[in-house]
């Protein structure tokens, strides 16, 4: 069967995480429809859905006011597999460190906005994730630091730092993963999951 994902395209790299989707799926024989979500009613459709970065004050609010955000915690609490990077990793953290930010409460990590910004706004660096088998080109652009873990897993660290973890279905980055053309960690957050419920070829709706 077909999947359908949503990427919430508020903000961000919508097309660049729809064609990474489609990349991952496409690398298993999968086939996917890619729905961009900007309103309510569309998330329930969706098999797994991406949260691109973008501003997260921005990201909490349009999605709180759209209605977008009641939606993407029954998502997950359904066990469907949600990819969230960089200002979506920090909207869906369970602390954002900043009251401007409505967090979705979904990852049990604590962010620091920013961390790695300044002086360094972007730079690509040689991921080690658990996983995955060659390090991962990961791209930080005014990334966000995970600075305290509480029930999710590690799955990447960068100078000492976590910026990669999951919990159930529920995959975070600080970094961007769709923009290489690698789609490693697309693949991992929605079909090597196993705390993530992804209809399989075989099951029809
Ligand atoms: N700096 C942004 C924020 O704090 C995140 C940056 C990004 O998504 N590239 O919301």
């Amino acid at each position: 069967m077909s999947l359908t994902a949503g990427v919430v395209a508020v903000q961000g790299d919508v097309e660049e995480h729809a064609a990474a989707i489609e990349r991952a799926a496409a690398a298993r024989d999968r086939e996917v429809a890619v729905r961009e979500i900007r309103e309510s009613g569309l998330v329930p459709d969706c098999d797994l859905l991406a949260m691109p970065g973008g501003e997260s004050t921005t990201i909490s609010r349009l999605i709180r006011d759209e209605g977008i955000a009641p939606e993407i915690r029954n998502h997950v609490a359904a066990g469907k597999p949600l990819l969230a990077t960089c200002a979506g990793l920090i909207v869906a953290s369970s602390d954002p460190n900043d009251d401007r930010v409505d967090q979705l409460d979904l990852l049990d990590v604590g962010v620091e906005r920013n961390a790695f910004g300044r002086q360094k706004d972007s730079f690509e660096a040689p991921l080690e994730v658990d996983g995955l088998d060659d390090p991962y080109p990961a791209v930080f652009i005014r990334a966000p630091a995970i600075d305290s873990v509480g029930d999710a897993e590690v799955l990447a660290t960068w100078d000492d730092r976590p910026v990669a973890v999951r919990q159930g279905s529920v995959v975070g980055t600080s970094f961007h993963p769709e923009l290489t053309p690698d789609s490693r960690i697309h693949g991992l957050a929605f079909f090597e999951n196993e705390a993530a419920a992804v209809p399989d070829v075989e099951s029809s709706r």
